[in-house]
């Protein structure tokens, strides 16, 4: 099959044992091929390649990243794509700590690599891997330009009070501890749809956006700009999520430590794997705590009660941040598929103005729609995120404006 390649982006989005990609033209979102590695370093890892409607998976030894890396590129090979000759725009990498340096879209060159690297004690899981990711695909495509985007980025200047954690300042200083927010690709991507959903301008939108997947997170964001996040210096505050705790009083894990003798290491493993939904009821998927929850299932009841309950505290606490809420949009795979999750949520608050339109919010479908009855005054909203894509155009973007003739067309239309 031929493939209009050229211009295309490939994105790499490394977690700590897996690695997604996607090979998308930035200008009209389609997807030339995807595929995801998992269980990267363990005896079962796999490797699914998604292209011209077939799905290859294998179970084979992906020692690492780069063996991760190196499997995909030859997938892509096998299927007619010769990456090194397919014109591509760029290689958009995520890395999920930028700490405070790396706020915008970077060309990865030695400094890049050593900012990411310096800030890794910040994401000790994932800057790692991305650095990796980034070290393998420069060296498979030293020709492509490897373009880093931070999850922390849209958060960078979040005003201080927000950013602040009440803590000695010299500690604070020393450590760079503040909070820097994460999932920042997909509010800044939501809050912009949002904007052109509602044919509104984005300076005028006071929004909060509800990012709800295996992690989760909301923002408060006014005139396109975040005021407040719930993930912290780590993306284990907050929300409850599927297998994170988020917000936990701190002297919880100084007790877990003195009375059971968990060493910190340990209480870092339950907090970020063994905590959220499936610490409270076993089950970390919404699909099957749906289920559970009908079944009449107690745990899985008080876990469901758990997580509305912390949902609706921010919806809350954004709200007055806000001082004024023009809409609120659920997005990530609960959000964009759990109609019970977005019911529950926003139930019971008429009197501010937040009515659920039972119908609306039934109705399944992909794309961008309203799920706020007529009468409600602040717009209820479902919106699919995609990170890889606005990866893409970022990354197309910063290419586009260093070396204008490498994307076709990208003088005439700078749109993306
Ligand atoms: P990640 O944070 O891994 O990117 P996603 O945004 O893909 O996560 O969300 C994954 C989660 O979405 C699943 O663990 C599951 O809880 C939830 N989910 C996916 N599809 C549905 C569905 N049809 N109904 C309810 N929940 C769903």
């Amino acid at each position: 099959m031929n493939h209009d390649t050229a211009g295309a982006v490939l994105v790499f989005n490394a977690g700590s044992s897996s690695l997604k990609y996607q090979l998308v033209k930035p200008d009209t979102g389609e997807v030339i091929a995807d595929g995801i590695a998992e269980r990267i370093g363990d005896h079962d890892s796999s490797i699914t390649h998604e292209q011209d409607n077939e799905t290859i998976t294998e179970t084979l030894p992906l020692p690492d990243h780069k063996a991760a890396v190196e499997r995909a590129e030859k997938f892509f090979a096998d299927n007619g794509i010769d990456l090194a000759r397919a014109g591509l725009a760029a290689v958009g990498h995520r890395v999920v700590h930028g700490g405070r340096a790396l706020y915008e879209p970077k060309l990865v060159d030695s400094w890049v690599r050593s900012e990411i690297e310096r800030v890794s004690p910040l994401a000790p899981l994932h800057n790692p891997a991305n650095l990796v990711g980034i070290e393998a695909a420069q060296a498979l495509l030293p020709d492509v330009p490897s373009v880093a985007v931070f999850d922390t980025a849209f958060f960078h200047d979040l005003p201080a009070a927000a950013a602040t954690y009440a803590i000695d300042r010299r500690f604070a200083t020393e450590h760079a501890i503040r909070r820097y927010g994460f999932h920042g690709t997909s509010h800044e991507y939501v809050s912009g749809q949002v904007a052109e959903f509602l044919g509104r301008d984005l300076a005028d939108l006071h929004q909060i956006v509800l990012h709800l997947g295996n992690g989760a997170s909301a923002s408060a964001i006014a005139g396109g700009r975040p005021i407040d996040t719930s993930m912290g210096m780590t993306p284990l505050e907050g929300l409850v999520m599927g297998t994170r705790s988020g917000d936990v009083d701190p002297g919880l894990v100084l007790h877990l430590n003195r009375v059971e003798g968990l060493s910190f290491d340990e209480i870092d493993d339950l907090l970020n794997h063994n905590s959220g939904m499936r610490g409270l009821c076993g089950e970390n998927d919404f699909r099957s705590i749906s289920t559970l929850v009908d079944e009449g299932d107690e745990n899985a009841r008080r876990a469901y009660e758990v997580y509305i309950h912390r949902l609706k505290h921010y919806i809350g606490a954004y709200t007055f941040e806000l001082g004024k809420l023009d809409v609120i949009t659920f997005t990530a795979g609960v959000g964009e598929h759990s109609a019970r999750v977005r019911a529950d949520a926003l139930a019971g608050l008429e009197n501010f103005g937040i009515v659920v339109d039972a119908e609306r919010n039934a109705s399944e479908s992909t794309a961008a729609r309203r799920i706020s009855a007529d009468a409600s005054v602040v717009d209820v909203l479902v919106v699919p995120t995609n990170e890889e894509l606005a990866i893409a155009r970022q990354a197309a973007e910063l290419v586009a404006a260093r070396w204008p003739t490498k994307i076709p067309g990208a003088q005439q239309n700078r749109e993306y």
